[in-house]
Parts: C-alpha cells; sequence; structure tokens
C-alpha cells in the first residue's frame, strides 16, 4: 500500500516538476534516478578495471598504507562525470551523491572487511554555507547498501586551506597536513575505517585524513571510496 502510494505521488510530482537528468536535462522515466539510462551508460566507470585501481593505489605508495581504493567514474575536466560533481555540490542536490553512494557500494568485492565509514568533512563554515557535506551524503548511500555504521564527526576539520590551487603539488600537501583531527580515538580502535570523499584527485587531502586516523588511532586500518577520481 505504502509502495503504490509512493509511485502515485512520485508520478502525480512528476508531471509537476519532471525530474530531470542531471546531464542532458531530458525528463527521466520510471526507473531512472537523476541520470537518464542513455547518459549512464556513457559514464567513465573505473571500477572492475584493475588498471585503474592500481593507478589509484599508486597515489599513496610511500606516503600512507591504504589498504584498498574505490572509485566509480573517471574524472576529467569537462566530462559528464564533472557535470554529476557539480549539480552534487553547486546545485545543492545531496540525493545524487547517495545514490551513487549506492551504486559504488555495489562495486565494492563483498570480502572487503570494512567495519565503518567516516565521511571526509568539510570545513564547519563552508558545510553551513553548501547546507550539506557532499561526502556524507555519498557515505548514506555505502552505509545502506554495506548495512556498516557511519561515523559523522568523529574527525573534524581544523583549518580552512583555502586557494591551494596556488600551491603545488608538493606545497599542497604540506597546507593539508595536519588539518584534521580524530576527536573519538576510542571509539575507532581497531576499525578498519573506509574513509569517504567525493573526488581523488592528487590525493593530498584524504591522504591527510587517512594518516590522522592511522597516527591518532591505535590498530586502525584505512581503505577510501570516492565516486570519482582522475586515473
Ligand atoms: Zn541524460
Amino acid at each position: 500500500m505504502n509502495q503504490t502510494f509512493n509511485h502515485l505521488l512520485r508520478s502525480t510530482l512528476q508531471v509537476i516538476y519532471p525530474e530531470l537528468c542531471c546531464i542532458c536535462q531530458a525528463n527521466l522515466v520510471r526507473g531512472e534516478y537523476h541520470v537518464c539510462t542513455a547518459c549512464a551508460f556513457d559514464l567513465p566507470y573505473i571500477t572492475g578495471n584493475q588498471q585503474d585501481v592500481t593507478k589509484l593505489s599508486k597515489l599513496f605508495w610511500g606516503r600512507v598504507t591504504i589498504e584498498q581504493v574505490h572509485s566509480l567514474f573517471n574524472y576529467q575536466k569537462g566530462n559528464h562525470v564533472q557535470t554529476i560533481l557539480h549539480a552534487i555540490k553547486y546545485k545543492s542536490r545531496p540525493r545524487i551523491a547517495t545514490h551513487f553512494g549506492t551504486v559504488l557500494a555495489k562495486s565494492i568485492p563483498a570480502d572487503h572487511g570494512l567495519t565503518c565509514i567516516v565521511p571526509v568533512p568539510l570545513h564547519p563554515k563552508k558545510e553551513r554555507k553548501r547546507g550539506f557535506n557532499q561526502s556524507q551524503a555519498i557515505a548514506e548511500g555505502l552505509s545502506a547498501v554495506l548495512e556498516l555504521p557511519l561515523y559523522n564527526r568523529y574527525v573534524i576539520r581544523n583549518a580552512f586551506n583555502e586557494s591551494q590551487t596556488k600551491f603545488s603539488k608538493y606545497d599542497r600537501y604540506e597546507n593539508v597536513r595536519s588539518i584534521f583531527t580524530v576527536v573519538k580515538p576510542k571509539l575507532l580502535e581497531k576499525q578498519h575505517v573506509l574513509l569517504v570523499d567525493d573526488v581523488l584527485t592528487t590525493g593530498a587531502t584524504i591522504e591527510s585524513c587517512a594518516a590522522e586516523l592511522l597516527t591518532a588511532v591505535p590498530g586502525c586500518k584505512v581503505s577510501i571510496a570516492t565516486l570519482a577520481a582522475r586515473v
């Protein structure tokens, strides 16, 4: 009954406010979520491509110990993945992030060994301005499918590392170092944390967050999941 009502409500709303594909703006039909079938088919998926996965892990070699790196899409300037990320962040559509979080979760092998999920925090000022943390929204989708607890606010962001783009790659690592603090290390002890962010480019921000977890929490392991990565 409830499901029938939901379908009815969705169909009615669809007529009044048709849901559009966040890439091509075509009207979505039943069974399509946020992206139409044609656009979804064309998206550059990373998952399952061993070469891409190895390339992503290499980002952290010799810097910080990361167990697994999971990423759904290949992000390139101007591609459709950038359009999706833009819609999430700047058109305030966190539900797109949660949806793709569930898709990402389904690509993670069953023997992952993960025990909890931690989203990379935004600076509170930035989160207030945006109204949500996109990493948290992705983490919600992952948590629902993987059936793992989601620990928000166990890690906080200290400084506002603005105008990062002015720095060289090396300086960027220095700039983001120690901007995170684990506020509840006891509760994360011996956990295998899945650290979640929206996009992996240089890896500097997520590396800093992972390093902080590995330093502050005894017996902790860290894996990474992002919606997109530049491979
Ligand atoms: Zn489309």
